[in-house]
């Protein structure tokens, strides 16, 4: 069966352990009983420790670091190492268009984290889209293709990859479905069939269903909206429910 996966990326949000604390709990305890969808949540990377007890005892949600650097250690005051991570998080968020931006990451050093995560053993999430509204979709093609530099595909299944429009990010303003499909089938010409691609900008409890709807679709990236407990949990909910109205999709040889 195709997987079906959610991401809950914090951001810079849950500023406090006790609201960490909270959210987790929460979250923790509602999505326990939903089905055929893997949960993530990347949190801020002070608190993952602290959540990764708290999710001991579910098999239902991982974690994924928002960021790290991509050698194993040395002296980079400030930095996080791949092996740091991997002791706490499964999964970590690689080229998210605000690193992109804020932090001037380029694409080969998203690569080289690419190259770094999988070395170590994490899942990299492999966040691609363009800037502008109605644009060709060069550019989220050549940050795929350029993120997954001299990776062979045998290690295709090991990534994830997250198709978000810079342009729907945080700004209410969601990617047509239909163009988002689009855009996926065009992404998965890069990657194996084992490849989860996801969407992500501006996911809601009212749009998720939209999403889901679309086969192509595997999962979503959710920002905002996934730090607040029951709109992420109903989101998880509502994706689950409208896939399984679905004809199964077959095992991927
Ligand atoms: C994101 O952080 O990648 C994101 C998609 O944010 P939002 O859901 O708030 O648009």
């Amino acid at each position: 069966m195709k997987r079906s996966i959610i991401v809950g990326n914090w951001k810079m949000y849950a500023t406090s352990i006790a609201d960490a604390h909270i959210l987790t709990t929460s979250i923790r305890n509602h999505v326990a009983d939903i089905k055929d969808v893997e949960i993530i949540l990347a949190p801020p990377t002070i608190w993952l420790s602290e959540i990764a007890q708290i999710l001991k005892q579910s098999r239902k949600t991982r974690l994924a670091a928002q960021n790290m650097f991509y050698e194993p250690d040395g002296a980079y005051t400030g930095e996080i190492s791949p092996l740091m991570i991997k002791e706490v998080a499964d999964y970590v968020i690689l080229g998210h268009s605000e690193r992109r931006e804020y932090f001037s990451e380029t694409d080969l050093e998203v690569n080289e984290k690419v190259v770094a995560a999988i070395k170590a053993g994490i899942t990299p999430i492999i966040c691609v889209g363009e800037k502008t509204k109605g644009s060709t979709i060069g550019q989220p093609l050549k940050e795929l293709q350029e993120a997954l530099a001299g990776i062979s595909k045998t290690h295709h299944k090991d990534i994830l990859v997250a198709y978000e429009p810079i342009w729907a990010i945080g700004t209410g303003k969601n990617a047509d479905p239909a163009y988002v499909a689009k855009v996926v089938t065009k992404l998965r010409e890069v990657v194996s069939v084992h490849t989860p691609i996801l969407y992500g900008g501006s996911v809601n409890s009212s749009n998720i269903a939209s999403y889901a709807d679309r086969p192509e679709i595997d999962g979503v990236l959710v920002g905002g909206a996934s730090v607040r407990a029951a709109e992420f949990v109903k989101i998880c909910k509502i994706w689950s429910e409208t896939k399984s109205l679905q004809p199964r999709a077959k095992e991927v040889k």
